[in-house]
């Protein structure tokens, strides 16, 4: 049976029949989802809060 190693933890799985592959367990797939899910979320803020910050700027700007 083919065996992959789980990229969270590092264990060796199996890959057939197993519905968290890559993975080894269902914690592990969501440990890792949990980190993308943070990655993407760092990557996406900067941008949000320089809109935001630019906005409140041209809000000021008409209110004088
Ligand atoms: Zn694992």
């Amino acid at each position: 049976m083919k065996k992959v190693k789980c990229p969270q933890c590092g264990r060796q799985t199996l890959w057939d029949g197993n519905p968290y592959r890559p993975f080894c367990s269902e914690r592990c797939k969501l440990l890792d989802l949990g980190h993308w899910l943070a990655e993407d979320y760092r990557i996406k803020v900067p941008p949000e809060g320089l809109e935001e910050i630019h906005a409140l700027s041209r809000e000021e700007e008409e209110g004088e």
